[in-house]
């Protein structure tokens, strides 16, 4: 009885609410299907009054005749004993619809893009959107032995001195086993008698049970060769333009910039993964790129081909219409770029008036003016392992161009040396590791190696000196930190290095790239120590899923609710200022979810800066 009258008197209550449809698609057959399933799990009448009308909100055909368009609204009315919490719910419900929606309709577009020309295509996935047009060549490495090379014999016994080094230097740590290993290599007949066949030799190492011996054998011809004074560099013509296969010779991070100044219009990568560093450096210069999913083999180097890396498809043989609509879509694409330029100094904001800042993710002080050009508030990340590809930097050389790049902003987030994974240097030595990406890599070797580590602190704080930091927020911030101790033991560092120097580093704050997943569960920690967060989705989502960033075949949908959630959590779960870096913040699809959750700060490649603040501008008043 009394249950009977308390769902009476709940009968009574009826909530209303007023939702909008932000999908250009409209209320149309799926979201609507979605939403009624939605309602019917709810112990409530609910109904949708729109134009007049009332219809009950578990019919289908009488919610399509009420034809709602973009920017129509319509009330929700719940009456019954779940009443608040199903209106809650299903605003909820209804707002994710319509916003997954909107993503469908631009997955859609690629989808139709894809049908786009009339020749065959080769497939693939997006790195750097963008159309070209230009004869296609293959990516080519020649050997070249430098004058100052020296013989055989020396070249061994020269590699042996080097590889004793290595394990004195390592002595107490596990890989000194490896440089042992190589000498006992190095002694053997195939590198002191029959080192004119080390091709052959690591070539039978494939395919048999000694195969893993084969990167070591490469590893001692690299050395063994270095010393000889052989090399291998690109030669590509530089008065064409061109699209770059890169077929079996591997494309290395520190080779993209050089090839950037080239006349490349477009770059294919036969393997590899759309988060790697290649593909974010691809990114960051706006180099039209895909993966191909197939084999390309070049039958006529002379002919144009097509790449149309936003629908992700290459051409070898465009017929002359593909050509016009691809010229066509250039200049679309051009004119979509420009009007977004002519809006780059806009200052974002959400509808609750908070301010979006749309940040920068650089390399050196070039980007860095890069940045300031292409309307960034700030950089969010100075990726300081690529200022010096080529020589190890002396700490005057590292302080100018830090000086350079804060003399340009106010606010700079430096990321110290991120090296191993994929990255490497030519002065650094990291011994050899099965699994790269989980081994001696961003803090981890600058706590081993704290020579170079030390240097660039100097080096930033000599700069912050110099550019009146008072007036400026400088961070500096730590990769691949796993646990609270490693940072803590960093920025002790950081501070004997100041106190050493007598220089003043209060006005700098110090924080932690997150992208390892062990620090998501240990927030509350590492919040009573760092200054602020960084996000590194691109490390964050392969140590999620366990996939390698640079896999050539396995990938991550980075639409994965899981990554959402994952974002959610963190920023549900620490007070700290926070911002993401990773190439996430630069996706059209993830930057408003990103906002809508609360991230707002989002650093990115600087290109991309004008076009993505307009469509975040365009989504916020949709
Ligand atoms: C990341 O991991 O998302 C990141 C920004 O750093 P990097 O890509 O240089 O590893
Ligand atoms: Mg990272």
């Amino acid at each position: 009885m009394k249950n009977f009258l308390k769902k009476l008197f709940n009968k009574q209550e009826v909530i209303t609410s007023t939702l909008t449809i932000t999908s250009s698609n409209g209320f149309h057959l799926r979201p609507i299907a979605k939403f009624v399933n939605e309602v019917k799990k709810y112990d409530a009448s609910i109904s949708l009054l729109a134009n007049n009308k009332e219809t009950s909100a578990t019919q289908v055909p009488n919610i399509l005749a009420l034809s709602l368009e973009k920017e129509d609204t319509f009330i929700l009315k719940v009456q019954g004993e779940d009443a608040q919490k199903a209106s809650e719910e299903l605003t909820l419900f209804f707002k994710k619809l319509m916003q997954e929606d909107n993503e469908d309709k631009f997955k859609k577009q690629i989808e139709d893009e894809k049908e786009f020309y009339e020749a065959q295509a080769i497939k693939g996935s997006v790195i750097s959107k963008g159309v070209a047009i230009a004869k296609t060549i293959t990516y080519f490495k020649e050997r070249i032995t430098n004058s100052n090379s020296i013989s055989l014999q020396e070249a061994l016994s020269q590699t042996a001195k080097d590889l004793q080094k290595l394990y004195e230097a390592h002595k107490d740590k596990k890989e000194a086993e490896i440089f042992l290993a190589h000498q006992a290599l190095l002694d053997s007949d195939v590198f002191q008698k029959e080192f004119h066949n080390i091709n052959q030799a690591i070539e039978k190492l494939r395919g048999g049970k000694f195969e893993s011996r084969m990167l070591d054998y490469q590893d001692l011809k690299k050395r063994i060769e270095s010393h000889m004074g052989v090399e291998r560099k690109f030669s590509l013509p530089d008065n064409q333009d061109y699209i770059l296969l890169i077929g079996k010779e591997e494309l290395l991070p520190s080779e993209v910039e050089t090839l950037s100044k080239l006349s490349i219009k477009g770059v294919i990568l036969s393997s590899g993964s759309t988060s790697s560093h290649v593909a974010i450096l691809l990114r960051s210069f706006q180099i039209p790129s895909i993966i191909a999913n197939e084999t390309i083999n070049i039958a006529n180097q002379n002919t144009l081909s097509l790449l149309d890396a936003s629908s992700a498809q290459f051409i070898a043989s465009p017929t002359p219409q593909d050509l016009e609509k691809a010229y066509a879509k250039i200049e679309k694409l051009k004119t979509e770029q420009h009007q977004a330029y002519e809006k780059r100094f806009e200052k974002l904001m959400t509808k609750e008036n908070k301010a979006i800042k749309i940040l920068a993710n650089i390399t050196n002080p070039t980007t860095a003016k890069e940045a300031k050009e292409q309307g960034a508030d700030g950089i969010g990340l100075l990726r300081t392992e690529f200022l010096f590809t080529e020589h190890k930097p002396t700490i005057q050389e590292q302080t100018q161009a830090y000086q350079e790049v804060f003399e340009l902003f106010d606010d700079v987030t430096i990321r110290t040396l991120d090296i191993g994974g994929d990255k490497s240097l030519p002065y650094i030595d990291i011994p050899k590791e099965d699994n790269p990406f989980l081994g001696l890599r961003g803090i981890r070797f600058s706590l081993q190696e704290q020579t170079l580590f030390k240097e660039q602190l100097l080096s930033i704080f000599k700069a912050v000196g110099v550019t009146m930091s008072h007036k400026k927020t400088i961070k500096i911030m730590f990769p691949m930190v796993s646990s609270t101790q490693e940072f803590i033991e960093a920025k002790k560092i950081a501070k004997e290095v100041a106190k050493e120097n007598k220089l003043d580093i209060n006005n700098i704050r110090f924080g932690i790239m997150l992208e390892v997943p062990a620090v998501i569960f240990a927030l509350k920690e590492f919040d009573k120590l760092v200054d602020f967060y960084s996000i590194g989705s691109n490390d964050l989502t392969q140590y999620l899923f366990a996939i390698e960033r640079t896999h050539p075949t396995l990938s991550v949908d980075l639409s994965s609710p899981v990554l959402m959630e994952t974002l959610k959590y963190i920023k549900a779960n620490t007070d700290k200022p926070i911002s993401i870096c990773g190439e996430l913040a630069g996706l059209e699809t993830a930057s408003s979810k990103l906002i809508n959750i609360g991230y707002l700060n989002l650093s990115i490649s600087p290109k991309i800066i004008p076009i993505l603040k307009n469509n975040i501008n365009n989504n916020l008043h949709d």
